[in-house]
């Protein structure tokens, strides 16, 4: 549908977008983050609202999205309209009664992950009485770095259960321990599926603490983006020469891991979460809950400065601790207003919408062609005449991106489905250039390549030892139904 938008100068509706322009000004959501979340996922819905509501965008109905017809502001408009994104704050964070950046006020806790606030809540519900025991996770000490859950009975087991371990720990294990040996008040720290664990446990019909009315569970929940496998991270930073036995501090920190031989010094070794990616815990992938939304009271450290904490009280109970801990001098409190709200919302949506890529499957071809030809002379890719309305086989059905493994000579392809209906009996060809020739050609069909999935393929490079690695590969796809989809040489020159 390519007909002309309608002038919406100088009227009401232009008064209503410039409004909502400004409201969402400052705002990181914008047409890219759309296609990239919404539309590339596969999970738009075809509703044309984004086109519906902006100027510069239309309805492509040939790819089924929307498409840019003229200059973006990125203002966000048409991302916040979507029925699939997720925008509104309470849909991000949960319900909450109050706020507050807080950190401790007990000198023996600093020290702790962040502000030492969890901490600092347990020793006050231990000196006012007001639990007889704390579930929490500590570590291993025969294991260095091995999270244990346990039971702890007193301010001092609370002081040295301080500090965050990124795996997952069996606290409802030690939970339904602590209810066993009768202990009737019992605080429980956990991240956000621990914690809703406890909350089914209480809530459903069939859940075992529902019945159970002598035992009282007050919800510590820790914020929490995602967590390592221990058996495969931990061997990797002791390939790294990582003594796990000295590392006093484990942090997670604007998307760096961080690891520390003096908690309060600088961390000896750092990496990026997207190089720890493939030894994060497979569950975290499909978790949406940064901020522990079911918990009474919930701890993170996103939002407020270095060594404090975000803190939302949730339930009336929890409010109640926070404010007479601070009361009672256990920890120093400030308002709701001085959260970094828009950081905690922005973490909050991108944990959100990490489900949307978990269905995306990649497929890699490692052997060799499945179809042989004779080698032949160029073919010319096809050229999209100026002024001639594109054809069906013209269209962009495929996304393509290369990466050159100079050592192994190797050329990685990577060629997306960028539509939202499967690609059937996709023939794809890859051939080396030289002069008018063709040589190495590499085919192979592919049966289905459902939407936004992605196929790696290694293409050797025949560069002779000694030679630079300067190639021309043409990469050529085409369908049964659709003809040539896809031609494009890639220049493979020497990194500089
Ligand atoms: C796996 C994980 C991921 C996290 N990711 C984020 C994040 O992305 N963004 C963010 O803002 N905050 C995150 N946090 C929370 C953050 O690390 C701190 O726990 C939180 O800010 C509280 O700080 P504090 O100084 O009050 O903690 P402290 O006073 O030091 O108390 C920490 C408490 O956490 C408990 N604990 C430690 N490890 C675990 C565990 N694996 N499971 C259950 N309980 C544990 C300890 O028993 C202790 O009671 C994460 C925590 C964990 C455990
Ligand atoms: S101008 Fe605003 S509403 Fe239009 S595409 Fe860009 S971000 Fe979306
Ligand atoms: S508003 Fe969202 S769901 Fe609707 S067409 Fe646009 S991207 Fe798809
Ligand atoms: S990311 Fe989710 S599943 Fe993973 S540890 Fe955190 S709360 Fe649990």
């Amino acid at each position: 549908m390519t007909e002309e938008k309608t002038d919406q100068t100088e009227t009401p509706y232009e008064y209503s977008f410039e409004y909502i322009q400004k409201k969402l000004e400052g705002k990181k959501d914008s047409f890219g983050m759309l296609m990239k979340e919404i539309v590339r996922t596969g999970i738009c819905t075809q509703c044309g609202t984004c086109a519906a509501v902006c100027p510069v965008l239309e309805w492509d109905d040939l790819a089924g999205q929307p498409k840019l017809i003229g200059k973006c502001t990125g203002c966000g408009i048409c991302y916040n309209q979507c029925p699939r994104t997720i925008t509104d704050p309470y849909q991000l964070m949960g319900d909450f009664k109050t706020g507050y950046v807080a950190n401790t006020n007990i000198p023996e806790v600093i020290g702790g992950q962040d502000g030492g606030t969890v901490t600092s809540i347990l020793c006050y519900l231990f000196d006012e009485h007001l639990i007889d025991a704390a579930v929490v996770t500590m570590k291993d000490p025969n294991n260095p770095w091995r999270p244990v859950a346990q039971i702890i009975t007193s301010k001092d087991d609370a002081i040295k259960s301080s500090g965050s371990i990124y795996s997952h720990s069996q606290t409802v294990e030690a939970l339904m321990d602590a209810v066993r040996q009768d202990f009737r008040s019992i605080a429980f720290v956990g991240t956000p599926c621990n914690i809703d664990a406890v909350s089914k446990m209480f809530d459903s019909p069939t859940g075992m603490l529902k019945y159970f009315m002598r035992c009282h569970v007050l919800k510590i929940g820790l914020f929490c983006m995602d967590s390592f496998a221990p058996e495969a991270i931990y061997p990797f930073f002791e390939k790294e020469g990582i003594d796990l036995s000295k590392v006093q501090k484990m942090d997670i920190n604007k998307g760096k891991f961080h690891l520390y031989y003096d908690p309060q010094g600088e961390p000896f070794k750092s990496y990026t979460i997207r190089q720890l990616d493939k030894f994060k815990s497979s569950s975290c992938n499909f978790c949406t809950d940064l901020t522990a939304e079911n918990a009474d009271i919930s701890v993170g450290s996103v939002g407020s400065g270095a060594n404090k904490n975000t803190v939302f009280a949730r339930t009336g109970i929890g409010a109640e601790i926070i404010e007479d801990a601070a009361e009672k001098d256990y920890l120093k409190i400030e308002p709701f207003n001085t959260i970094n709200l828009n950081a905690v919302l922005f973490l909050a949506k991108l944990k959100k919408v990490s489900q949307y890529t978990i269905q995306k499957r990649k497929v890699f071809i490692v052997r060799d062609s499945e179809e042989t030809e004779e080698p032949r002379i160029e073919t010319k890719p096809e050229v999209e005449q100026p002024g001639v309305t594109p054809t069906l086989g013209a269209r962009k059905f495929l996304s393509v991106s290369k990466d050159l493994n100079e050592k192994d000579k190797l050329l990685n392809i990577s060629l997306t489905n960028t539509i939202g209906y499967v690609l059937e009996d996709l023939k794809i060809r890859i051939v080396t250039i030289e002069e008018l020739f063709e040589k190495s050609p590499w085919i192979t069909t592919i049966r289905e390549l459902f939407p936004f999935e992605t196929i790696e393929i290694g293409y050797p490079l025949d560069i002779p030892v000694g030679e630079p690695i300067k190639a021309n590969i043409l990469v050529e796809a085409s369908t049964e139904s659709f003809g040539k989809i896809f031609s494009r040489t890639l220049k493979i020159a020497p990194k500089e």
